[in-house]
């Protein structure tokens, strides 16, 4: 099947395969380029994202905003998208039927968009792309695969507002995604 991103987010738009799409204002597929050094997969989108279609913009974008560039990357070279593509009401975590019923999006999105890593930003990215229920504390810190792409799990940068102790150990985990991004031309000296 040949597949793209446009193709995809037509789909989301329309989707009525769970309940979140009864109070979306928009759905927010992602954004981001084709090809990318690290592919971002958050939870599902927040207020400010509902309202403007796009992921990662509102206070935990802004902090996620500050993290790529201290792997050496830019926004827009990375590919940002969620587990879900509707927000769940008051922010609530989405439900695991709801995660089943739109997993299937993140899954083509990830073949068309071929990134060289995935970054999965908290519990919820991690469990419902590594099948498992370990804890966060279990799966940080190490270098996992989805298909054959290598996938680093860290907290969710909500999580790190929240909580300062956190910023050690995410800057560890993003320290060891940059070891796994093959260095750029601009980059003299890298491998
Ligand atoms: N939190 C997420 O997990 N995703 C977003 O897009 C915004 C906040």
């Amino acid at each position: 099947m040949v597949d793209d991103l446009g193709l995809i987010a037509s789909e989301i738009s329309s989707c009525v395969l769970c309940g979140l799409c009864t109070g979306r204002k928009t759905t927010v597929p992602g954004e981001g380029a084709l090809r990318p050094p690290v592919m971002f997969v958050g939870e599902g989108p927040g207020e400010e994202e509902d309202r403007t279609g796009r992921p990662f913009v509102g206070a935990a974008g802004q902090y996620l905003d500050k993290w790529i560039p201290a792997i050496g990357l830019r926004r827009e070279e990375c590919f940002i998208a969620n587990v879900v593509k509707c927000r769940p009401p008051r922010n609530r975590e989405p439900h695991p039927e709801e995660i089943a019923a739109c997993m299937p999006y993140l899954e083509r999105q990830v073949r068309v968009v071929k990134p060289r890593t995935i970054c999965c930003l908290g519990r919820i990215a991690a469990h419902a792309l590594l099948q498992t229920t370990a804890g966060i504390a279990t799966l940080r810190g190490k270098v996992h695969r989805w298909r054959d792409i290598p996938l680093v799990v860290t907290y969710h940068p909500s999580a790190v507002l929240r909580d300062n102790a956190l910023r050690k150990p995410v800057w560890e985990d993003l320290k060891l995604l940059k070891t796994l991004i093959p260095g750029r031309p601009e980059d003299p000296g890298k491998a």
